[in-house]
């Protein structure tokens, strides 16, 4: 912020304003940096000295004596394997949340990589911490103008508020990827819906085309339906098909393959 250019009343303001410290700590161990990933290989991992639960206990010490929160932004790599040290630092008041699964870079991953990352992440440290995991942080500072699908898809997944559902953007229509769509659908063997999502009216889209190639191969093993506008003479426009999502609940253990190529941002589809 300038303090230069500041007029008298922004000034004034400033003055008055009450600042929040915010103290944020990486929960990350010295192999698992980005500067070694060249150097150490993550299937290596294992077989690293682990040091991470004698320098948490330290910090937590010291935030301890200091009587001060922090944010612990957790690595779902480490929460595995040190269940206990996760639930000691909800235990001390801390917030957990998320670094990512095993660390990789946003800008490493395709918008369906990362939206399995930082679901999976967040689940892990959730189920042994007993606390909502709220936040993210991207390792190495990795979200920026180029892959701001990345801000979506977050605000995607915790908008549903829900990890039960899985939303999948579909890049291509025509062929039909068939191999693609079957790999996605039978990673979720407790998905019992196929809901295709699409922003123009029922009448309109792709979802005509769609339904045909659902119903061929997964009518007998799952509910196929549809989130659209209803029929209409207009197209509709951007940004709608947010709020229809955001407005209809799905719950459950399902899968939602989505999307009309094209216009939508992937974004707005992944993470949920
Ligand atoms: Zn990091």
């Amino acid at each position: 912020m300038s303090t230069t250019m500041a007029s008298p009343s922004l000034r004034a303001a400033s003055a008055t304003t009450t600042f929040v410290n915010a103290l944020t700590i990486d929960v990350e161990d010295y192999f698992q940096v980005s500067a070694f990933a060249p150097h150490i290989d993550r299937d290596n991992w294992p077989a690293m000295e682990c040091r991470i639960e004698q320098n948490v206990d330290r910090i937590l010490a010291m935030l301890a004596d200091a009587n001060a929160r922090a944010t612990f932004f957790t690595l779902g790599w480490v929460a595995e394997r040190y269940p206990a040290l996760i639930q000691r630092i909800a235990d001390c008041g801390h917030e957990l949340a998320s670094h990512g699964y095993s660390h990789q870079r946003a800008t490493d991953q395709t918008p369906q990589e990362f939206r399995s990352d930082i679901t999976l992440a967040k689940a892990i440290i959730e189920d042994i911490a007993g606390v909502e995991v709220r936040g993210y942080r991207a390792p190495s500072f990795s979200i920026g103008d180029a892959n701001t699908w990345a801000f979506d898809a977050i605000a995607a997944r915790d908008e549903r508020g829900s990890s039960q559902v899985a939303v999948v953007r579909v890049e291509q229509l025509y062929p039909w990827p068939y191999g693609g769509v079957e790999a996605i659908v039978s990673s979720y063997p407790n998905a019992d819906e196929l809901v295709w999502l699409q922003e123009e009216p029922e009448n309109m889209g792709a979802w005509n085309f769609v339904k045909g190639k659902l119903y061929e191969h997964y009518d007998d093993t799952h509910q196929i339906t549809r989130i659209s506008r209803y029929e209409s003479g207009s197209p509709a426009t951007a940004s709608r098909l947010g709020r229809m999502l955001a407005s209809r609940s799905i719950e459950g253990p399902r899968a939602a393959v989505a999307s009309s190529p094209g216009w939508i941002s992937t974004s707005r589809l992944i993470g949920v």
